[in-house]
């Protein structure tokens, strides 16, 4: 009997006991072709040989150096690469142990910035439903997502939520993807008028909605619009690319492709690329400066804030994608990706759209397709999707229906960047036949 409490209770997992580049293998020898990256991590794949190379030459020298007394070669080089890359006017970033702490990070700053300049009584953040930002009480506050908040609802920060920029959903039959952009954009400056613009702190987004729906990317023009809105009314804007972000959409940064720059934005999962534990909080030069020339320091910390190996892995993870030019393939593969899914699926009867950017697709299934009414939720339709994939040897990211009343089931699918032409044939044919019988038997509603 396993002592492990994971997040499932009463599920068996298999042991996964080695990797090798797109495939995991458990106990029995099986492999499993990693086409979600676990839930959108290993861009890399399993068992990179440089990377373990640089994590093991990282160990022989320092695995660890507390930041009150030490900056460490492997954070300033990291921090070094990072800035190099990163969006206008970022300056500096700070390094934490993965997605969650990098939100929380955010958000602090965010308050410290204003409390800096005098503005004491900001205190609200906006952010959207059926969002995703973590599941620490603070990320999970401004996450707006009903049913991971409900039980904690009453020891949550108050927050407030604007509608997602989902087009599937919201978009009405008339409306240009652009007019629909405006509008939904819109509700943001509806809601800052509501509570006031100068009791509020921030604006939160994913740039591409990742765990909740499923690889939904903004309606053009969405995040300008947003842009302008935050600047207008002197609040800051967030951008969450924990999942998107860091190469995953086809750029290094999903925003690039919106043609906006944040002033705060994390990313974590294919930083480090599950090699190790790492995440980021990139600041603002306009915070990092009100914190210079203010009380000089960042109120907040972790022990393993800048953590030398995972530095040195994050930092192994980011050269190889640049030398081998991997972002290159993540928008020849992801081309393929989703001819190869619009082929299987367009006319699928269950099968409502299919959506991304790069390699982070997502497919939505829904029991009628002229209604787009979801599946009972009852019917746990994305987990049987997980367990008929898995049994194929798949892995696929499956996410829960019918969020807040507006979605249905998601499969999400975020392979490697390594991946070849012949892995996205075999991730689209074993995801057909892995919906296929997990809906044997339904009928269209
Ligand atoms: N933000 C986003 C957009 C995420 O997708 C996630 C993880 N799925 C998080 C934050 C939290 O990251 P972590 O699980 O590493 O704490």
């Amino acid at each position: 009997m396993s002592h492990l409490l994971h997040r499932q209770i009463h599920h068996d997992y298999p042991v996964g006991v080695s990797g090798q580049g797109v495939y995991l293998f458990d106990a029995a020898g099986k492999a499993y072709l990693d086409a979600s990256g676990g839930a959108a991590v290993s861009c890399l794949g399993h068992q990179h040989p440089e990377v373990l190379a640089a994590m093991h030459a990282q160990l022989d020298k320092l695995a660890y150096a507390h930041t009150s007394f030490f900056t460490s070669e492997a954070a300033e080089a990291l921090g070094d690469e990072l800035i190099a890359h990163a969006p206008a006017n970022i300056s500096h970033v700070y390094l934490v142990s993965g997605g969650s702490e990098a939100v929380e990070a955010a958000l602090k700053m965010a308050r410290q910035y204003f409390v800096e300049r005098g503005e004491t009584g900001r205190k609200h953040f906006i952010a959207r439903r059926q969002s995703y930002h973590g599941n620490t009480l603070g990320a999970l506050a401004v996450g707006g997502n009903a049913w991971r908040r409900q039980q904690f609802a009453p020891i949550l920060i108050d927050s407030d939520y604007i509608d997602p920029c989902y087009e599937y959903r919201y978009r009405q039959a008339d409306e240009t993807a652009e007019a629909y952009g405006r509008r939904a954009a819109d509700a943001l400056e509806a809601k800052l008028l509501e509570l006031g613009p100068e009791t509020v702190i921030a604006f939160v987004a994913e740039t591409v909605v990742g765990a909740t729906l499923g690889a939904v990317p903004a309606a053009p023009g969405y995040l300008r619009r947003v842009r302008e809105i935050c600047d207008r009314h002197g609040i800051l804007l967030i951008l969450d690319e924990v999942m998107c972000g860091m190469g995953r959409t086809g750029t290094l940064h999903a925003c690039e492709q919106d043609g906006v720059a944040p002033d705060l934005m994390t990313v974590a999962k294919g930083l480090g690329g599950g090699y190790a534990p790492i995440g980021a909080t990139f600041v603002g030069k306009q915070i990092y400066d009100a914190f210079a020339q203010g009380s000089g320091l960042f109120q907040h910390g972790h022990t393993y804030v800048g953590h030398p190996l995972a530095c040195a892995a994050a930092l192994a993870v980011q050269h190889v994608i640049r030398r081998d030019g991997l972002l290159d393939n993540v928008e020849t593969r992801g081309r393929q990706l989703e001819q190869a899914l619009r082929e299987r699926f367009d006319e699928h009867p269950f099968v409502g759209d299919i959506r991304g950017r790069g390699l982070f697709w997502g497919v939505e299934l829904v029991a009628d397709r002229e209604t787009k009414a979801p599946f009972d939720a009852k019917l746990r339709l994305h987990a049987r999707i997980k367990s008929e994939a898995l049994a194929r040897g798949l892995m696929v990211y499956p996410m829960g229906g019918t969020i807040d009343g507006r979605s249905g089931d998601h499969v999400l699918l975020a392979p490697p960047f390594i991946s070849t032409a012949d892995n996205v044939e075999v991730i689209v044919e074993r995801l057909g036949e892995a919906i296929e019988a997990a809906t044997a038997g339904m009928k269209v509603a």
